[in-house]
Parts: C-alpha cells; sequence; structure tokens
C-alpha cells in the first residue's frame, strides 16, 4: 500500500510510519511541527519507501500519485495547559486540525477511493456516566468547557467521517484511542507518563493533579499500534477503542513510576490544577476490538513503563 500519515513528526505518527514501512508499506508522512519533531523521523530520512512534507493539514493538501490508505493523526493531544503543547494553548489550531484537517484528509481518500483511518479519542466520551466505556456510549461533553477545543473537534471529525462513508461510500474506519504512552512522547508535552518520569528522574516529588482518585488506563504504544493496524487493513467503518483495560488510579500510577524509578521524593498533591472535565474514570471496553480484530494488549504496565523510562533517560542524557 502507499499510505499517506499525517501528524507523522508525532509520537503515535511515527511510531505507525515505522510499522507500515516494517510491512513493506510506501510511506508519505506530513507534519507542520506544532507539536511533533523532525527527531521523531530522522532514522527514516534515506529510506526509499518514506518521504515527508512539511505541511498544514488545515490547508488544502494534495498528494502526487494514487493513495491506497490516508490515516489521519494530525492534532495536538495533551490537556494540560502548563506545557506549550497543550492544546488549551492551541485551542485554534486543534480545532482546524479535527475540523478542516479531517475534511481535507477525507478529500484525499475519496478522490484517491483510498481506505480512511481517523485518530479518534476516548475523549469522545467526556467525563462518562458509563463505565468502562463501550462505542455505543455517546459521550457525556461540555461542548464550551476547556477540553470541548479538543473533544468537540473529534465529535466533529468523527460525524464527517461517517458522513463520507454514508453519502461517498469512502471505506472509512474510526479508531478511538485511550491513554497511550511510550517512546517518542515528548518530553514537555504535559501528559501524566512524560510529566511523572520526567519527574522521577530529577528526583523530583510527582504532582498528583487533584486527589489522585481519578482513574486512567495505560496502554503500551507497541500494541496500540498493532491495533490500529488491523483496523487498517480491515474493512470496519463503525468505531472500534483500542486501549489498555487494566484501570489505574493516579495514585497507584504515581507508586509505580517511582518505584520503577528508585525516587525516594514520593509525590505532592496539586489539588487546583486538576482542569475542569478532567475524566474520573476512563476505561476501555475493548469486546469489539477482539472481536472484530481479534486484538487485545500483551505489555504489561511495568515493563512498557521501564522501555519509556529508559528513552526518558536519553533523552534528557540522564545515565
Ligand atoms: P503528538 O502531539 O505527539 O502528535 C501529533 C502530531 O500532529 C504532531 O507531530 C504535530 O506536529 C502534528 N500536527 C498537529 N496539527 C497539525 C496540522 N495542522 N498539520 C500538520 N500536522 C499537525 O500527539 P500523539 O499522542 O501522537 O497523538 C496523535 C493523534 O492520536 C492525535 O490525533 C491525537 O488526538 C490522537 N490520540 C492520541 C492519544 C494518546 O494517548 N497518545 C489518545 C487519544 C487520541
Ligand atoms: N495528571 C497529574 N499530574 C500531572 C499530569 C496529569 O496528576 O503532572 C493527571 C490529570 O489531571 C489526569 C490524569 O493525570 O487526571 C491523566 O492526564 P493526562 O494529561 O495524561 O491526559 P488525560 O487522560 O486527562 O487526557
Amino acid at each position: 500500500m502507499r499510505v499517506l500519515i499525517t501528524g507523522a513528526a508525532g509520537f503515535l505518527g511515527s511510531n505507525l510510519c515505522d510499522l507500515l514501512l516494517a510491512e513493506g508499506h510506501e510511506v508519505i508522512g506530513m507534519d507542520n511541527f506544532i507539536t511533533g519533531k523532525k527527531e521523531n523521523l530522522a532514522h527514516l530520512m534515506g529510506n526509499e519507501r518514506f518521504s515527508f512534507f512539511r505541511h498544514d493539514v488545515s490547508k488544502y493538501i494534495f498528494v502526487a500519485g494514487k493513495l491506497d490508505a490516508v490515516m489521519h493523526f494530525a492534532s495536538p493531544a495533551s490537556p494540560n495547559p502548563n506545557s506549550p503543547f497543550g492544546y488549551t494553548n492551541l485551542p485554534i489550531q486543534t480545532m482546524k486540525a479535527g475540523a478542516l484537517g479531517t475534511h481535507n484528509t477525507l478529500g484525499v481518500a475519496l478522490a484517491n477511493k483510498a481506505r480512511y483511518l481517523l485518530a479518534s479519542t476516548s475523549e469522545v466520551y467526556g467525563d462518562p456516566l458509563e463505565h468502562p466505556q463501550t462505542e455505543s456510549y455517546w459521550g457525556h461533553v461540555n461542548p464550551i468547557g476547556e477540553r470541548s477545543v479538543y473533544d468537540e473537534a473529534k465529535r466533529f471529525a468523527e460525524a464527517l467521517t461517517m458522513a463520507y462513508h454514508r453519502f461517498h461510500d469512502v471505506n472509512t474506519g474510526i479508531v478511538r484511542i485511550f491513554n497511550t504512552y511510550g517512546p517518542r512522547m515528548h518530553v514537555d508535552d504535559g501528559r501524566v507518563v512524560p510529566n511523572f518520569i520526567k519527574q522521577a528522574l530529577k528526583k523530583e516529588a510527582l504532582t498528583i493533579y487533584g486527589d489522585g482518585e481519578q482513574t486512567r488506563s495505560f496502554c503500551y504504544v507497541d500494541d496500540l499500534i498493532n491495533g490500529i493496524y488491523k483496523l487498517l487493513i480491515s474493512d470496519e467503518h463503525m468505531p472500534v477503542n483500542i486501549g489498555n483495560p487494566v484501570e489505574t488510579s493516579i495514585n497507584e500510577f504515581a507508586d509505580v513510576i517511582n518505584a520503577l524509578t528508585n525516587n525516594p521524593e514520593g509525590t505532592v498533591y496539586e489539588k487546583e490544577q486538576r482542569g475542569e472535565g478532567d475524566p474520573q474514570r476512563r476505561r476501555p471496553d475493548i469486546t469489539r476490538a477482539k472481536d472484530i480484530l481479534n486484538w487485545s494488549p500483551n505489555v504489561s504496565l511495568d515493563d512498557g513503563i521501564m522501555n519509556t523510562i529508559n528513552y526518558f533517560k536519553s533523552e534528557l542524557g540522564i545515565q
């Protein structure tokens, strides 16, 4: 296949490029580096099956030659307003990547009769009233809340994707990604995994927002990318949750990080940092991924976090 991947210089996009190239496909990466970085793709320069275009997906997209698949992963993704990459600090860019970027990439898929895959998110469920979250749950989202620039852009993106499927018969798919971590997350991304690992490696107390009783379910990047690839090569049109169903409170997660890094500094509570709409509980129901794709995650939290710690050590120049 000849595949266009938007957001290719980001955490997930660059890992996707690697998997598709390893599977023998040709990859065209596209990114404007708003939260990604060229170092994530440096190892691919010179690969004759890889090419890259610096381009903002909210502007008209032209790719010469026939494409077999389009994967739309370009969007800021961190909710943390303390990070320069946080989507609340990039509100218009986030809405444009989700709305105009989805429109443009769907247009490319339509013109090429290509398979289309949208990177959606567990955030479409908002601060969920149902637990765990199944794909049939419609969500609990504040349309004007702090997180709305991201959540509503992704909900619009899902609606537009289904419209192109129903009206134009584009072969679309939607992956609802739950908290994923691993190598190539930016150290300054602001999400809980990079924040905690960076703090632990610097022998600082981990900053827990709120009371730490809120939960997340953390998926290692290799598991996620395998599931996404299975969805890409399927012809499933309805949304599929991909994530790890092992649920952990942020307090428990902090203990894991401190134990694996031998960090004696413990934790510090920053209650006021917990933003409005920060979901209280999040865990994917992955029955559909198991049934349709025969997919489930394999990597344990300890193994995945150790790999990520080693990556962050090298990024931060720590032995
Ligand atoms: P990331 O910030 O590392 O990667 C996003 C990439 O998109 C960056 O390289 C950025 O420069 C690029 N980008 C943003 N706007 C762009 C634009 N207008 N034009 C071109 N490129 C643009 O984040 P990530 O974690 O790799 O997220 C990738 C995708 O997966 C996003 O769509 C995100 O919403 C989705 N997602 C990720 C997670 C997760 O846990 N990592 C969870 C749910 C959904
Ligand atoms: N969080 C935290 N300390 C941090 C960063 C995040 O306690 O330094 C919390 C955050 O409030 C949320 C959870 O960790 O409840 C997961 O946050 P993340 O930014 O990874 O993304 P989210 O899952 O909220 O989209």
